[in-house]
């Protein structure tokens, strides 16, 4: 079974995914890091983000191995790499690997911004995870203050509301809900009833745990 889950940043799509990847035992992957794992091979090779021949050179070349990269996490990797999502070579790039690891035997767990509308159209379950720009907000100023970066509330909010903005008004698969998607607004859900939200519907498509 393969279970697309799309959404904005920091709407808690990553967390719900890996725990539905851990509770039907299917693999996972966070179509984000492949973004970011291009920009930052084009910053280490000190190019610009804006280098359309070397950002789809860096994605055609990407390498599994580079996704546990501590730097790929963190709001600047987040913001790089929704300038290089944008170039249409780039997403076309990633998309044969993308569908590779959807194809495993069992199914997968994507998650992303396009899962459901062009890498996955066909997968069984749809998610669309979102939640006020504030709230997510919120949760992001809560965990980079966790994790001893403290950054201004209103910085988070602008950065939020920018990268919502990107992803949205791009040409090449922007962010939108695919029209048999199921939404998961977490607004006023912790992570434990967004989980079990999901369950139900996955569930009721015939998924079984793993
Ligand atoms: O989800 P994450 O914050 O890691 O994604 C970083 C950026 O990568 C997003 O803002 C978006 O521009 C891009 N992205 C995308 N398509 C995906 C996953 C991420 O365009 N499937």
């Amino acid at each position: 079974m393969v279970i697309a889950i799309d959404g904005p940043a920091a709407s808690g799509k990553g967390t719900l995914a890996k725990r539905l990847a851990l509770y039907y035992g299917l693999p996972h992957l966070d179509t984000g890091l492949l973004y970011r794992a291009v920009a930052l091979t084009l910053l280490d090779a000190g190019r610009d983000l804006a280098d359309e021949a070397a950002a789809a050179a860096a994605a055609q070349s990407l390498s599994p191995d580079f996704l546990g990269d501590p730097r790929l996490r963190g709001s600047a990797m987040g913001e790089a790499a929704s300038i290089v999502s944008a170039q249409g070579a780039v997403r076309a790039a990633l998309l044969d690997w993308q569908r590779r690891f959807a194809g495993a035997p069992a199914g997968a767990v994507l998650d992303g911004r396009d899962i459901g509308t062009v890498v996955c159209p066909d997968a069984a379950v749809k998610l669309f995870v979102t939640a006020s720009a504030e709230e997510r907000a919120r949760r992001r100023h809560r965990e980079l203050g966790g994790r001893g970066e403290p950054v201004a509330y209103e910085a988070v909010l602008a950065d939020i509301l920018r990268r919502d903005a990107r992803d949205a008004d791009r040409d090449a698969a922007p962010l939108r809900v695919a029209e048999d998607a199921v939404v998961i607004d977490t607004t006023s859900l912790d992570a434990e009833a967004a989980f079990r939200a999901a369950t139900r519907v996955v569930d009721g498509r015939g998924g079984e745990r793993g």
